[in-house]
């Protein structure tokens, strides 16, 4: 049997930052993980700071439990799903099962799918029964706020090209979700789009919107600066709903009938109300977004009113990555004005707080 392969030499304790409770996160000196036969060890160059991850750090019930969820999270553990790094050990079974080797740049899926369950067993792994992702199960899958991270065999590792510029690696998780997010909504070159909420999630979807071509391609935002952006990246029409009728304005594009597609990205109910409002009959509403709150609204419109076509989206599963990749590397998609901060990582109070708030900041990163 081969060996546990390493490059150079790999200290035994690290920094990182540890979940201990809601508003109890701490940057810790804790050991490097230890790798069997089955494990990818990465020295990690970067970790983007989700939203997810700020509704973990305030206590959110989805993550946390309440009397409508169960408890997620496995605690303690280190933070972080949106990390890529540097291979510096592997052992043999994780180099068959990978197809990659010490010194390669690689990005592991957000997802360690557990194989055995209804969804894994029939492929669709990111709907995984157990669901564990990086950064929020304590021992089978800790995350990458740290300076190294352990893949365990079961996940899902990906290589970037040779080319690839690593300053925009932290934002192919997000674009690998915008991707899945797009191709839920089936578009057609005839389609009139709307995206609204143009988080680092709505921006990739924005412009994964634009590669399918769409008639019109409307960016729905509050902030006039993100819409700004939005155009930028591919937007034909941009609406602020503090300054304008969304309403009215689309009614005017689309001869009264309404948008084609709708993908809901900004997590706010209001959000939800304006996409049956601006949606034609039989449209489709993608929504991905995760919300603070729940949803009040009359939903006779979804029948009754409108017939419309409901598609939920999670995750980046099959070839969200890979299509993430390709489209950052050959520039067709763009991350450099979407990632807005770089932090070291004992920074990473100050990161969460400008993700949090969110008017000067779209992507946060910590480096470790
Ligand atoms: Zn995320
Ligand atoms: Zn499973």
């Amino acid at each position: 049997m081969a060996a546990i392969e390493k490059l150079g030499d790999i200290p035994s304790a690290m920094k990182a930052v540890v979940v201990r409770a809601p508003n109890d996160y701490r940057y810790e000196d804790i050991p490097v993980p230890a790798v069997g036969d089955d494990d990818v060890l990465i020295k990690v160059l970067g970790a983007g700071i989700c939203g997810s991850d700020v509704k973990c750090w305030h206590g959110s019930p989805y993550i946390w439990g309440g009397p409508d969820y169960p408890k997620y999270i496995r605690e303690p553990v280190i933070a972080g799903h949106e990390f890529f790094g540097k291979v510096v050990a592997i052992g043999p079974k994780a180099a068959e099962k990978h197809k990659v080797g010490l010194g390669d740049h690689v990005v592991p899926e957000q997802i360690i799918p557990c194989g055995k369950c209804r969804y894994c067993e029939t492929g669709y792994y990111y709907l995984c029964g157990v669901h564990d992702i990086y950064g929020f199960r304590q021992g089978t899958a800790e995350g990458g706020m740290a300076e190294y991270a352990r893949l365990p065999i079961n996940s899902r590792v990906h290589k970037f090209p040779e080319s690839f510029n690593l300053d925009v690696a932290a934002y192919i998780e997000p674009l690998g979700c915008a991707i899945h997010g797009v191709e839920r909504g089936d578009i057609q070159f005839f389609d009139v789009v709307a995206v609204a909420g143009l988080g680092p999630v709505g921006m990739g979807m924005l412009q994964a919107c634009a590669l399918k071509n769409p008639k019109e391609l409307i960016a729905i935002d509050l902030q006039d600066k993100r819409l700004k952006l939005a155009a930028e990246l591919g937007a034909t029409v941009c609406l602020n709903p503090s300054e304008v009728d969304v309403r009215a304005e689309i009614a005017k594009l689309t001869a009264g009938y309404g948008v084609d597609v709708y993908v809901h990205a900004s997590g706010h109910p209001k959000g939800v109300q304006q996409g049956l409002d601006i949606i034609r009959k039989q449209g489709r509403y993608v929504e991905y977004s995760v919300f603070g709150e729940n949803v009040t609204t009359d939903w006779s419109v979804i029948g009754d009113g409108k017939e419309i076509n409901i598609l939920g989206g999670h995750l980046s599963p099959w070839d969200s990555y890979t299509s993430a990749i390709r489209f950052l590397n050959d520039g067709r998609i763009k991350a450099d004005k979407i990632i807005t901060h770089r932090l070291p990582l004992e920074k990473w109070g100050d990161g969460f707080d400008l993700a949090a708030k969110g008017d000067e900041s779209i992507k946060v990163l910590l480096i470790p």
